[in-house]
């Protein structure tokens, strides 16, 4: 399944992350040719980095770019500033100087380090094999702690990727996780963002890869519309051109078949609902 047409993908990395190497313009190139309505530029600034890595600067060489991009491609493509914050609890007071001098359409919020002692990097780095079953027990533990801190005390507009460590520990690791022992923290998660009216992603970098699910997966996207939620942003979270529309239309598949007919996007900070395409 390829066709992304209609679709806006809300969540999108460039050079300008330390995890990419993607070029801005090819991007919104990649996007247009595969008919996605819109995109969002959301590079990191991940609270862990600030220390070695001049993120303030690399997000406002982000923000100048997309700009420039937005005139570039008027008519064409509808393009969105954005930046992905990422493990605030860390250094909540990091983010808070952009956010208060910058405009921007959509703020990401996301945990990609734990508060695990020993192990403060992000979980994409670390190698899980040694971890005993306790271990991974109490990481994802201290996992959904931190995200549940970053929904009280964060400002940010959508809950990114809420499962993203199963993504690692079960799809590169093989280690088996019992996700029901996280059911209260999920379902305590999912009430913070349904009461602060922060949307949840359903991010799909993950479809046909070796942790092949949406992040998170139809049963909690279903928990979160039980509550009483309903802003939903489709995410590929593209690290390369090419990835610009990945798994989205398999997303807006899982989202049609809960019933659900809009997902959102982000302008001004404000969701902008719009019809999900039948794919
Ligand atoms: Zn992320
Ligand atoms: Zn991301």
């Amino acid at each position: 399944m390829n066709n992304a047409k209609g679709i806006y993908g809300c969540h999108n990395h460039t050079f300008y992350s330390e995890d990419s190497n993607g070029d801005p313009a090819r991007l919104c190139a990649e996007a247009v040719r595969s008919g996605l309505a819109g995109i969002a530029i959301t590079d990191h600034f991940d609270t862990e980095f600030l220390a070695r890595r001049d993120q303030v600067g690399y997000i406002r060489r982000s923000l100048e770019t997309t700009r420039r991009l937005q005139r570039a491609y008027a008519g064409q493509l509808r393009i969105f500033t954005g930046v992905e914050v990422g493990s605030a609890v860390l250094y909540p007071e990091g983010i808070r100087p952009l956010l208060a001098t910058e405009d921007f359409d959509i703020v990401i919020g996301s945990v990609h380090t734990v508060r695990y002692p020993g192990w403060i990097l992000p979980f994409s780095r670390i190698d899980f094999t040694p971890f005993t079953e306790a271990q991974i027990h109490d990481f994802l533990y201290q996992y959904f702690i931190d995200l549940q801190e970053t929904a009280d005390t964060t400002d940010f507009d959508v809950l990114a990727h809420l499962t993203v460590p199963l993504r690692y520990i079960i799809g590169k690791y093989r280690k088996p996780v019992d996700m029901n022992r996280y059911q209260l923290q999920v379902r305590r998660i999912l009430q913070t963002i349904v009461d602060k009216g922060i949307a949840l992603e359903v991010n799909t970098s993950g479809v046909g890869g070796t942790f092949d699910a949406f992040m998170p997966e139809r049963d909690i996207v279903q928990q979160y519309l039980d509550m009483g939620g309903r802003a939903i942003t489709l995410a590929s979270d593209a690290h390369i051109p090419e990835n610009a529309t990945h798994g989205l239309a398999e997303g807006a598949a899982m989202l049609r078949s809960l019933g659900v007919t809009e997902a959102c996007y982000y302008r001004n900070r404000k969701p902008v609902y719009y019809p999900l395409p039948d794919v």
